[in-house]
Protein backbone atom coordinates (compact mmCIF):
# COMPACT_ATOMS: atom_id res chain seq x y z
CA UNK A 1 0.00 0.00 0.00
CA UNK A 2 1.18 3.33 -0.80
CA UNK A 3 0.45 6.43 1.15
CA UNK A 4 1.86 9.69 0.99
CA UNK A 5 1.84 12.34 4.03
CA UNK A 6 2.96 16.10 4.19
CA UNK A 7 5.51 17.11 6.96
CA UNK A 8 6.76 20.58 7.60
CA UNK A 9 10.21 20.46 8.13
CA UNK A 10 10.73 22.59 11.53
CA UNK A 11 7.89 19.92 12.58
CA UNK A 12 11.02 17.49 12.98
CA UNK A 13 13.90 19.83 12.82
CA UNK A 14 13.59 22.21 15.93
CA UNK A 15 16.10 23.94 17.24
CA UNK A 16 18.63 21.82 14.94
CA UNK A 17 21.07 24.18 12.71
CA UNK A 18 19.71 23.25 9.71
CA UNK A 19 16.55 24.22 10.17
CA UNK A 20 18.24 27.96 9.80
CA UNK A 21 17.68 27.00 5.62
CA UNK A 22 14.61 28.10 4.17
CA UNK A 23 11.45 24.98 5.15
CA UNK A 24 11.21 22.11 2.73
CA UNK A 25 8.64 19.41 1.48
CA UNK A 26 8.81 16.23 2.92
CA UNK A 27 6.77 13.31 0.96
CA UNK A 28 6.55 9.95 2.91
CA UNK A 29 5.97 6.62 1.15
CA UNK A 30 5.14 3.75 2.64
CA UNK A 31 5.84 0.45 1.69
CA UNK A 32 6.50 -3.10 2.57
CA UNK A 33 10.34 -2.12 2.80
CA UNK A 34 12.65 -2.92 5.89
CA UNK A 35 14.99 0.53 5.52
CA UNK A 36 14.41 4.09 5.35
CA UNK A 37 15.90 5.83 2.55
CA UNK A 38 15.74 9.75 2.23
CA UNK A 39 16.45 11.43 -1.40
CA UNK A 40 15.91 15.18 -2.57
CA UNK A 41 13.92 15.06 -5.57
CA UNK A 42 14.90 18.63 -5.80
CA UNK A 43 16.16 21.07 -3.17
CA UNK A 44 12.82 21.66 -1.45
CA UNK A 45 11.31 18.35 -1.74
CA UNK A 46 12.38 15.71 0.43
CA UNK A 47 11.45 11.64 -0.38
CA UNK A 48 11.47 9.54 2.56
CA UNK A 49 11.05 5.64 1.89
CA UNK A 50 9.84 4.05 4.92
CA UNK A 51 8.39 0.96 6.04
CA UNK A 52 4.42 0.40 6.90
CA UNK A 53 3.78 2.27 10.01
CA UNK A 54 7.01 3.24 11.01
CA UNK A 55 5.79 6.55 13.25
CA UNK A 56 6.50 9.80 12.96
CA UNK A 57 9.29 10.44 15.90
CA UNK A 58 11.08 7.54 14.31
CA UNK A 59 11.36 9.32 10.83
CA UNK A 60 11.51 12.49 13.15
CA UNK A 61 14.81 11.02 14.57
CA UNK A 62 16.50 9.78 11.01
CA UNK A 63 16.00 13.49 10.23
CA UNK A 64 17.64 14.77 13.02
CA UNK A 65 20.42 12.20 12.63
CA UNK A 66 21.24 13.48 8.88
CA UNK A 67 20.61 17.04 9.66
CA UNK A 68 24.48 17.56 8.32
CA UNK A 69 23.54 15.28 5.18
CA UNK A 70 20.12 17.26 4.58
CA UNK A 71 22.03 20.77 4.93
CA UNK A 72 24.99 19.41 1.93
CA UNK A 73 22.70 18.18 -0.07
CA UNK A 74 20.10 21.11 -0.35
CA UNK A 75 23.00 23.52 -0.44
CA UNK A 76 24.32 21.74 -3.79
CA UNK A 77 21.12 21.07 -5.14
CA UNK A 78 20.22 25.12 -4.89
CA UNK A 79 23.91 25.76 -6.73
CA UNK A 80 22.58 24.38 -9.68
CA UNK A 81 21.79 25.69 -12.74
CA UNK A 82 18.01 25.73 -13.61
CA UNK A 83 17.14 23.93 -16.67
CA UNK A 84 16.69 26.06 -19.85
CA UNK A 85 13.41 26.92 -19.75
CA UNK A 86 13.52 27.89 -23.55
CA UNK A 87 12.25 31.50 -22.98
CA UNK A 88 13.32 34.26 -25.22
CA UNK A 89 16.52 36.21 -24.12
CA UNK A 90 17.17 33.35 -21.57
CA UNK A 91 20.74 32.45 -20.89
CA UNK A 92 22.40 29.23 -22.33
CA UNK A 93 25.25 27.92 -21.11
CA UNK A 94 27.82 27.33 -24.46
CA UNK A 95 31.25 26.56 -23.99
CA UNK A 96 31.79 27.96 -20.53
CA UNK A 97 29.62 31.22 -21.18
CA UNK A 98 26.37 32.27 -21.44
CA UNK A 99 24.56 33.27 -24.36
CA UNK A 100 21.16 34.68 -25.53
CA UNK A 101 18.51 32.13 -26.92
CA UNK A 102 16.53 33.66 -29.71
CA UNK A 103 13.42 31.92 -30.69
CA UNK A 104 12.60 31.95 -34.60
CA UNK A 105 9.34 32.59 -35.82
CA UNK A 106 10.38 29.29 -38.40
CA UNK A 107 9.21 26.00 -36.35
CA UNK A 108 11.43 23.86 -36.98
CA UNK A 109 15.12 25.66 -37.22
CA UNK A 110 17.76 22.95 -36.06
CA UNK A 111 19.57 24.72 -32.85
CA UNK A 112 22.59 26.70 -34.07
CA UNK A 113 24.86 29.56 -32.79
CA UNK A 114 24.89 32.46 -34.60
CA UNK A 115 28.74 34.60 -35.20
CA UNK A 116 27.28 36.87 -32.84
CA UNK A 117 26.95 34.16 -30.00
CA UNK A 118 23.24 33.92 -30.41
CA UNK A 119 21.70 30.52 -29.72
CA UNK A 120 18.92 30.39 -32.32
CA UNK A 121 16.32 27.81 -32.25
CA UNK A 122 12.55 27.48 -34.13
CA UNK A 123 9.53 28.23 -32.24
CA UNK A 124 8.14 24.20 -32.05
CA UNK A 125 11.57 22.87 -31.28
CA UNK A 126 11.60 25.20 -28.59
CA UNK A 127 8.21 24.20 -26.92
CA UNK A 128 9.45 20.60 -26.41
CA UNK A 129 11.99 22.33 -23.85
CA UNK A 130 15.56 21.75 -23.45
CA UNK A 131 16.20 18.57 -24.70
CA UNK A 132 15.95 20.50 -28.30
CA UNK A 133 19.00 22.24 -27.27
CA UNK A 134 20.92 18.38 -27.35
CA UNK A 135 21.75 18.50 -30.88
CA UNK A 136 23.92 21.74 -30.80
CA UNK A 137 25.54 20.48 -27.51
CA UNK A 138 26.37 17.39 -29.55
CA UNK A 139 27.75 18.68 -32.28
CA UNK A 140 29.95 20.90 -30.00
CA UNK A 141 31.12 18.34 -28.29
CA UNK A 142 31.99 16.17 -31.49
CA UNK A 143 33.72 19.69 -33.43
CA UNK A 144 35.94 20.47 -30.33
CA UNK A 145 37.02 17.08 -29.07
CA UNK A 146 38.12 15.91 -32.59
CA UNK A 147 39.61 19.20 -32.94
CA UNK A 148 41.85 18.57 -29.60
CA UNK A 149 42.16 14.86 -30.61
CA UNK A 150 43.87 15.29 -33.83
CA UNK A 151 46.07 17.62 -32.66
CA UNK A 152 47.21 15.89 -29.34
CA UNK A 153 47.04 12.51 -31.07
CA UNK A 154 49.19 12.95 -33.64
CA UNK A 155 51.71 15.32 -31.36
CA UNK A 156 51.97 12.04 -29.10
CA UNK A 157 51.54 9.13 -31.30
CA UNK A 158 48.65 8.04 -29.32
CA UNK A 159 46.63 6.03 -31.44
CA UNK A 160 42.80 6.07 -30.42
CA UNK A 161 39.55 3.88 -32.42
CA UNK A 162 37.45 7.11 -32.72
CA UNK A 163 35.32 9.24 -30.70
CA UNK A 164 31.58 8.91 -29.55
CA UNK A 165 29.13 11.37 -28.04
CA UNK A 166 27.06 9.56 -25.34
CA UNK A 167 24.80 10.71 -23.03
CA UNK A 168 26.27 10.38 -19.72
CA UNK A 169 25.68 12.32 -16.45
CA UNK A 170 28.02 11.31 -14.12
CA UNK A 171 30.76 11.61 -16.07
CA UNK A 172 32.21 13.56 -18.99
CA UNK A 173 34.69 10.74 -20.84
CA UNK A 174 36.31 7.58 -20.72
CA UNK A 175 38.53 6.09 -22.50
CA UNK A 176 37.18 2.00 -23.43
CA UNK A 177 39.17 -0.93 -23.31
CA UNK A 178 40.21 -0.89 -27.51
CA UNK A 179 41.01 2.72 -27.36
CA UNK A 180 37.88 4.71 -28.19
CA UNK A 181 37.37 7.97 -26.34
CA UNK A 182 34.06 8.45 -25.02
CA UNK A 183 32.25 12.32 -24.33
CA UNK A 184 29.07 13.24 -22.74
CA UNK A 185 27.63 15.99 -24.70
CA UNK A 186 27.07 17.61 -21.41
CA UNK A 187 31.09 18.54 -22.14
CA UNK A 188 29.79 21.33 -24.50
CA UNK A 189 28.71 23.56 -22.05
CA UNK A 190 32.48 23.49 -20.16
CA UNK A 191 34.98 25.68 -21.54
CA UNK A 192 37.38 25.19 -24.32
CA UNK A 193 40.22 24.78 -21.60
CA UNK A 194 38.50 22.25 -20.26
CA UNK A 195 37.32 20.39 -23.22
CA UNK A 196 40.94 20.09 -24.01
CA UNK A 197 41.94 18.79 -20.81
CA UNK A 198 39.52 16.00 -20.88
CA UNK A 199 40.31 14.98 -24.68
CA UNK A 200 44.41 14.97 -23.20
CA UNK A 201 43.38 13.25 -19.91
CA UNK A 202 41.47 9.81 -22.12
CA UNK A 203 44.31 10.06 -24.71
CA UNK A 204 47.03 9.81 -21.86
CA UNK A 205 44.95 6.41 -20.86
CA UNK A 206 45.72 5.21 -24.05
CA UNK A 207 49.37 4.97 -22.55
CA UNK A 208 48.47 4.49 -18.79
CA UNK A 209 45.11 2.69 -17.77
CA UNK A 210 45.05 3.92 -14.28
CA UNK A 211 45.33 7.06 -12.63
CA UNK A 212 48.70 6.08 -11.45
CA UNK A 213 51.30 9.06 -10.74
CA UNK A 214 52.72 8.55 -13.67
CA UNK A 215 49.38 8.79 -15.73
CA UNK A 216 49.44 12.86 -14.14
CA UNK A 217 53.13 13.14 -15.51
CA UNK A 218 52.29 12.12 -18.68
CA UNK A 219 49.38 14.35 -18.38
CA UNK A 220 50.99 17.03 -17.38
CA UNK A 221 53.87 16.71 -19.65
CA UNK A 222 51.18 16.63 -22.45
CA UNK A 223 49.06 19.69 -21.22
CA UNK A 224 51.41 21.75 -18.76
CA UNK A 225 48.02 24.03 -17.62
CA UNK A 226 45.98 20.90 -17.49
CA UNK A 227 45.02 22.17 -13.95
CA UNK A 228 42.71 25.16 -15.59
CA UNK A 229 40.66 22.86 -17.90
CA UNK A 230 40.29 20.53 -14.88
CA UNK A 231 39.36 23.03 -11.69
CA UNK A 232 35.83 24.41 -13.95
CA UNK A 233 34.86 20.63 -14.70
CA UNK A 234 35.44 19.64 -11.11
CA UNK A 235 33.95 23.23 -9.60
CA UNK A 236 30.81 23.03 -11.22
CA UNK A 237 30.34 19.32 -12.56
CA UNK A 238 26.75 19.18 -10.23
CA UNK A 239 25.88 22.13 -11.01
CA UNK A 240 24.99 21.32 -14.95
CA UNK A 241 21.36 21.86 -15.33
CA UNK A 242 19.14 18.94 -15.83
CA UNK A 243 18.73 18.46 -19.67
CA UNK A 244 17.28 14.90 -20.90
CA UNK A 245 18.70 13.78 -24.16
ZN1 LIG B 1 40.79 8.98 -16.07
Amino acid sequence: MHCTRKHDYNDAMLNNEATKTTPFEIKVIYSKRKTIELRFLDADLLQIKAPNRTSKQKLADVLLQKADWIAKTRRTLAERWQTPQMKQGEQILLLGSWHSLKILSTPNAKPQISETGVITIGKSLAEAGASALVPLYRQLTRQWTEHYAQLYAQRWQLAHQGIRITSASTRWGSCGPKNTLNFSWRLAMAPLISIEYLVVHELAHIKHRDHSKAFWQFLKQMMPDFEEGQSWLKQNGNKLPKIKP
